[in-house]
């Protein structure tokens, strides 16, 4: 392996680029970051080759806040010929001696590198057959890593390996959900993604149950709102402004005006879910707050980012929340970039159990 190799929402490369040098220090990688503006990916490249076994929990796509897909990379191929560009890429394959249980051709998710999309599609199936007749890809072995193919131009390609569990299960990282018809806002996606992302399978189905109580914590127009009374739970939703039709129809929720930072309720909720528009800081003191005093078990929580030093503002989260629940308890703080998220980072936080 010659690194690591992460992709990004376009404009966020700076933030991701840290990241990856500090989950490389960890790792104890020597190399540089090579990133550009707006390009939708990072890479790290080491200045000696790495075995991948080295690597282990520091290549978890979990950790980094912006990034939406972690590869260890083994290989960049350039000057890729028009006419055959399986061959190449063969090759480069062969050369680690790595089989594969799969391959995922992708883009960085930028409108220029989407215009590869296309041909993503259309190569997929020979790249796997030229892959296959050279012996390097074993469909029937899952424990196997999945060959990810990285189009950074038309004759550009990234090779890295993703390990299920390790990486993203989306192709570009990206989890690709149909908005509901009777949702009332397309931010209900934001939070059906921030339970896929930040909880495993097992976790959400333990965590969130049909039953459990609620609240929501600026909910007009009511996207979140809705996706929770759409999974059962019964809802108190704190917003001065109105809620739509829709929402109130599930008869699961209760509308409440009141102020989201004063208002509490009287008996503890299972989850709270805040996507008021404010300083991270306060939002994140407020977060802390709520699970320190057990007025919630769970909470998902959006932090907007308008600032120029984002990673520094997530930083000063982690330290308020850690300030206020250091003496409470352990907790787990997992804090993501989504596919929905524009200028904006979303977060789950609960003692743990
Ligand atoms: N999650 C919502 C959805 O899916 O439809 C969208 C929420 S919108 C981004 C932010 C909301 O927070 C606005 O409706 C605003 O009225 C509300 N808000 C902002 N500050 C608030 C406060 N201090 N108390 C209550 N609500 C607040």
């Amino acid at each position: 392996v010659s690194g690591l190799l992460a992709y990004c929402r376009a404009g966020f490369e700076k933030e991701l680029a840290a990241e990856l040098d500090d989950i490389a220090a960890d790792a104890g990688l020597i190399g540089f970051v090579r990133t550009e503006p707006n390009t939708g990916f990072a890479v790290f490249e080491s200045f000696e080759p790495v075995p991948v076994s080295s690597l282990g929990e520091h290549t978890d796509w979990r950790k980094p806040v912006f990034a939406r897909q972690l590869l260890p990379w083994f290989a960049r191929v350039d000057d890729l010929p028009e006419r055959d560009r399986a061959t190449p890429i063969v090759e480069a394959v062969k050369a680690t001696g790595q089989r594969f249980s799969g391959v995922v051709l992708e883009t960085p998710d930028t409108d220029v590198a989407k215009q590869q999309s296309g041909f993503c599609k259309r190569f997929t199936e020979p790249l796997s057959k030229a892959l296959e007749k050279a012996g390097r890809l074993r469909s029937s072995r899952t424990g196997l890593p999945q060959l990810h193919v990285l189009f950074t131009s038309p004759t550009t390609v990234w090779l890295a390996s993703g390990l299920a569990g390790q990486c993203a299960p989306w192709p570009m990282g990206i989890p690709r959900l149909r908005m509901p018809s009777n949702a009332p806002s397309r931010s209900t996606l934001k939070l059906a993604e921030a339970l896929m992302t930040l909880l495993s399978d097992q976790e959400r189905e333990e965590l969130m149950r049909a039953g459990q109580r609620a609240v929501d914590l600026g909910a007009a127009p009511g996207g979140w709102t809705w996706q929770l009374a759409n999974r059962g739970l019964r809802v108190t939703a704190v917003d001065n402004g109105p809620l739509r039709d829709s929402v109130m129809a599930t008869e699961m929720v209760e509308h409440v005006r009141a102020d989201g930072f004063t208002w509490r309720p009287q008996r503890a909720v299972d989850w709270m879910v805040c996507d008021m528009v404010e300083q991270p800081s306060r939002i994140a003191s407020l977060m802390a707050e709520w699970v320190a005093t057990g007025k919630c078990r769970h909470t998902i929580f959006n932090l907007k980012l308008p600032m120029k030093r984002r990673l520094d503002a997530v930083e000063q989260c982690r330290i308020l929340i850690q300030k206020r629940l250091a003496s409470i308890g352990p907790y787990d703080l997992r804090i993501k970039q989504l596919y929905h998220d524009r200028e904006e980072v979303t977060a789950y936080l609960a003692l743990k159990r």
